[in-house]
């Protein structure tokens, strides 16, 4: 029988730092990275299969329709899920699986009671969180607004997590999510 491996979900306001965080979780092999759904264009640099699944609009319905998300939500105007079967996949493999989704999916699988270990990731102030954004110059201005309006509220739903990490120092951000996974330790081979 395979072992049942722990799904990590990984949230937070935008900026905050998951992508870079999770990046660096997953030099680890016994992490495994669920790959969403989204209907929001691909970037330069990503990669279809990789990064996302990059649906249309109409593809991601039938998959709403169909059963196949055990989460999706609507995040600054594109859709986002993550798709069960490959999840599952990476669980009976005993492997860790990382989901880097946003708040509402998050408290999604909170409320259905998806068993997992729930690290909201926050950054050490809205100041901060401000100059992030700037830095990574990704946003119009308004966007940026947008986002940091959103952040507050999300900030707010901390508490409902299994864990709150800061991350003011990279390193000691990624490190204390490794040791909250028990993962702090490397692999035996
Ligand atoms: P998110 O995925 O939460 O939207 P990113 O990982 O894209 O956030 O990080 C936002 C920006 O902040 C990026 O430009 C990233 O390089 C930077 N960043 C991430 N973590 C830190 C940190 N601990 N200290 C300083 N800058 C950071
Ligand atoms: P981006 O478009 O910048 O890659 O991601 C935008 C936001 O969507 C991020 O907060 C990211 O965590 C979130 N996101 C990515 N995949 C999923 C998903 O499958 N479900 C949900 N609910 N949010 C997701």
């Amino acid at each position: 029988m395979a072992r049942r491996g722990q799904m990590v979900v990984v949230s937070g306001p935008s900026g905050a730092g998951k992508s870079t965080i999770c990046k660096r979780l997953l030099l680890d092999p016994r992490i495994v990275f669920s790959v969403s759904a989204t209907t929001r264009k691909q970037r330069v640099g990503e990669v279809d299969g990789r990064d996302y699944h990059f649906l249309t609009i109409e593809e991601f319905r039938k998959k709403v329709e169909a059963g196949e998300f055990i989460e999706w939500a609507e995040v600054f105007g594109n859709l986002y899920g993550t798709l069960r079967k490959p999840m599952q996949a990476t669980l009976d493999s005993g492997k860790t699986c990382l989901l880097e989704i946003d708040v509402q999916g998050a408290l999604q699988l909170k409320a259905i009671g998806e068993p997992g270990i729930y690290v909201f990731i926050a950054p050490p102030d809205f100041e901060e969180l401000r100059k992030r954004l700037v830095a990574r110059n990704t946003e119009t201005p308004e966007a940026l607004e947008r986002r940091l309006h959103k952040a507050e509220d999300e900030y707010q739903e901390r508490v409902k997590y299994d864990h709150v990490v800061v991350n003011d120092d990279l390193d000691r951000a990624v490190a204390r999510v490794k040791q909250i996974l028990g993962l702090d330790e490397p692999a035996r081979t």
